[in-house]
């Protein structure tokens, strides 16, 4: 039964429930408990063997949450989460040891670094389409940098929501880590607390809430969004990896709901047909004739998201573009991979994210056109491309405006390590992932180290001719006019 269907629980998380929380995080976090390294190893260990130890239960979560196949469940959730969280235990010591930097004449003799310093505590605000990866990663990132942490999971994922919260109570050190599980009013008493950074992944519009309410404190704040992420195809391609990989990278990751999954194609006119055979081919061998049985496909998460991807296709602007699929079963939420071709620019479908099964695509005469169509929207989270064409992949990196870019392949930037994963624009402030993961929850602080040596009176008054000279003589590194300064001449 979808989430939405289910009798709403009372709430019983009020401001008062939400200032008295911030109160205990806040005197955790004075005390200095989550700072030292040895905290933070303990932590983000028991996160791992919480996951190592109930990946069943993770599974039967998302299973009812979402209907997610279990390799899907596994791969992206728990096997993306673990790596995380043993990318990071690898890596910690390094980074929290202090830069050493380089100084400046202005301070002779000095030295200085740059301490990373927790900033303090930190709401973490996720969303239902990865609920197990998309909560505790960035809680990976708070802890590591040291930082007392709360939890919001999505209500539209409620058994993986409630699962977190108890696991995570039975686990993590409860003066410190903490989840709150609700939906808006909950959300809203904890939004009303002052944090020291807030860390949210969902949709634009509730980004904006998410801003303003941290605005009123001046909270910093990381905003994980969506957007249409496009997908270019060149003719000059293998095709049937080309095909195989667009639909891992769309029906194989949530059947479509996912924030990096491909939302349209665009193709040049000559090829389109080319490209839609071969996808047809590719769809029914792995999902067979009839994929609203197919165990490998994600439901629509609940009646409501349902109800927003079948307008999408309802629009009388897409009647009869659908060239595969459109099959829905509404009693079960599942909606089969739908394929559309040449739909107009001013339909529904191509002015919302999708984040559902259905695959527009775009034809250009000149796929060097698909670049100012990207660029004339707002900025994706995710854009990919396929060609063999060195020049036009060229291209495409310095004139495209994205989050990430990938080129031959659909999503697997996001498990690399070593890239940052966030938006720009429209899809996102802030970036997160391996090492960022610990700079955003991060404060860089600036240290400089002075003797009582070198104590040049020429900052001091009186102000003279030759101490104005001596000085500007430092500053332009002119050794002459130094010695020419400090002798008087
Ligand atoms: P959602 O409905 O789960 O909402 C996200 C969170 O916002 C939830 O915890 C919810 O309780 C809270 N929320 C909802 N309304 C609120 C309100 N009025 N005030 C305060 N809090 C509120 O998820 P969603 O927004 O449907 O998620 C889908 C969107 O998220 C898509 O746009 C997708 O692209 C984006 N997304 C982005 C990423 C990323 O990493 N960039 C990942 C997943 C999803």
């Amino acid at each position: 039964m979808a989430s939405e269907d289910k009798k709403p629980k009372a709430a019983c998380f009020d401001g008062e429930a939400a200032r008295s929380l911030v109160k205990e995080l806040r005197g955790t976090f004075d005390a200095g408990k989550t700072k030292s390294y040895e905290w933070r190893v303990s932590q983000l260990k028991s996160l791992l063997k919480l996951t190592k130890d109930h990946e069943d239960d993770i599974i039967d979560a998302l299973r009812s949450d979402l209907s997610k196949p279990v390799l899907e469940a596994f791969v992206s959730e728990i096997a993306m989460l673990k790596s995380s969280c043993e990318f990071t235990l690898k890596q910690l010591k390094r980074w929290m040891v202090p830069e050493k930097v380089k100084t400046s004449i202005t301070t002779f003799p000095s030295s200085a670094e740059i301490v990373p310093e927790p900033l303090g505590i930190v709401l973490v605000i996720s969303a239902w389409n990865y609920p197990f990866l998309l909560s505790l990663d960035p809680v990976i990132g708070a802890i590591a940098a040291g930082n007392a942490v709360v939890l919001k999971p999505s209500e539209i994922a409620p058994a993986t929501s409630s699962l977190l919260a108890k696991l995570l109570g039975e686990y993590m050190d409860s003066s410190a880590v903490k989840v709150i599980e609700g939906a808006v009013p909950e959300t809203s008493a904890l939004l009303e607390q002052k944090w020291d950074k807030i860390f949210y992944t969902g949709n634009g519009k509730v980004g904006s809430i998410v801003l303003a309410a941290a605005a009123k404190h001046l909270t910093p704040v990381s905003l994980e969004l969506g957007g249409k992420c496009p997908v270019i195809v060149d003719s000059n391609i293998n095709l049937i990896t080309t095909a195989r990989r667009i639909i891992a990278g769309k029906w194989g990751m949530n059947n479509g709901q996912a924030c990096i999954s491909a939302d349209h194609i665009i193709t040049t006119k000559d090829f389109a047909p080319k490209l839609i055979d071969a996808l047809k081919v590719e769809l029914v061998k792995f999902y067979g004739n009839d994929p609203l049985a197919s165990e490998d496909l994600s439901r629509i998460v609940s009646s409501n998201h349902f109800a927003r991807v079948t307008k999408l296709l309802d629009d009388d602007k897409v009647s009869g573009k659908i060239v595969h699929g459109g099959q829905k079963d509404q009693s079960n939420l599942k909606i089969a991979p739908t394929i559309l071709l040449d739909v107009p620019e001013d339909s529904l479908i191509m002015n919302e994210e999708i984040f559902g099964p259905l695959l527009p695509i775009v034809t250009v005469d000149n796929l060097e056109d698909s670049f100012n169509i990207i660029n004339s929207g707002e900025k994706p989270l995710a854009a990919y491309l396929f060609t063999n064409n060195k020049k036009l992949k060229e291209a495409f990196v310095r004139n495209v405006s994205a989050g990430g870019l990938l080129i031959n392949d659909v999503a697997l930037h996001i498990t690399n390590p070593y890239l940052p994963f966030g938006g720009v624009g429209e899809s996102g402030i802030g970036s997160y992932h391996g090492r960022f993961s610990f700079d955003t929850f991060t404060h860089k602080k600036a240290v400089l180290y002075r003797s009582f040596t070198g104590d040049a009176s020429a900052r001091y008054p009186p102000y003279t001719l030759g101490k104005l000279r001596l000085l500007k003589a430092l500053l332009s590194g002119n050794i002459l006019g130094i010695i020419r300064a400090l002798l008087g001449w």
